[in-house]
């Protein structure tokens, strides 16, 4: 039995409408019940114009909200930004920062990340730092240097916060969305690889949740939750259908 409690994420993306999110939710409310919550920490990070729409359904549960994205700044002049205040006046309790889509797509750097990071501590938001590598850098062999310095350049703040805050989740850049996982060994290995530079790096990495996402699903999800460093699992494709993501969430339960 593992010392730090499971911790299950689903990503939606950019999807969903009003009515296919009353879908889920009211899908994902019976599908989870206090037995369950009481062994995983679930959170969903739905788009932000449905934040609202997620905490007024959520309601009593002890399912957790979360955003995908957040502004390295405080609020002022920044047009279409949303601020980690606004997240946290809407009941988020956790923020992705640094998603591979936001590094990729977005152009976010490291020192974009660990602004965000900042802002998301300081107001007290959870966050789940996202880190991976892309197909060629593992075939170059580079997979151990490119994780550890996108771990390194946030590892000085994730010292000096509370280590129930933040969250490290592994995606290897190739396994998201594509349907291939990484085996659980694979992804083991860099998990393990993570928590010892978090360690050497004065963080209090026993505590800190390390979490696998990339083509997670109800078939795969025992077996990468079973692996020692790995804490649970950063989910997209199957968060968006209610059965599979609870069905993963009990695999994450049982690990
Ligand atoms: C993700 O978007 O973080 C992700 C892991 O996606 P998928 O589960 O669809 O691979």
């Amino acid at each position: 039995m593992k010392q730090r409690k499971s911790f299950v994420v689903g990503n939606w993306k950019m999807n969903g409408d009003v009515i296919a999110n009353e879908h889920l939710f009211t899908a994902l409310r019976s599908g989870v019940d206090r037995q369950l919550l009481a062994q995983v920490d679930i959170a969903i990070c739905p788009p932000v114009p449905y934040l609202g729409q997620a905490a007024a359904w959520l309601g009593d549960t002890e399912m957790l909200l979360g955003a995908q994205n957040l502004a390295g700044y405080d609020n002022g002049a920044y047009t279409g930004e949303v601020s980690a205040a606004m997240l946290a006046d809407l009941r988020c309790k956790w923020v992705l920062i640094g998603h591979s889509e936001r590094r990729t797509l977005f152009k976010e750097s490291d020192a974009d990340v660990s602004a965000k990071l900042a802002r998301a501590i300081e107001k007290g938001l959870g966050a789940i730092v996202c880190v991976g590598e892309t197909l060629e850098q593992r075939e170059q062999g580079r997979t151990e240097q490119v994780i550890g310095s996108q771990v390194q350049a946030v590892a000085a703040q994730v010292a000096a916060c509370d280590p129930a805050q933040i969250v490290i989740a592994y995606e290897p850049v190739w396994a998201i969305g594509t349907g291939k996982s990484a085996s659980p060994a694979q992804a083991q290995e860099v998990h393990q690889q993570i928590r010892q530079l978090l360690e050497k790096l004065g963080c209090k990495s026993a505590q800190i949740r390390l979490l696998y996402g990339g083509s997670v699903k109800p078939g795969n999800a025992a077996e990468l939750f079973s692996m020692t460093d790995i804490d649970g699992g950063l989910i997209g494709g199957a968060s968006l259908v209610a059965d599979d993501f609870v069905a993963i969430c009990r695999a994450a339960s049982l690990a």
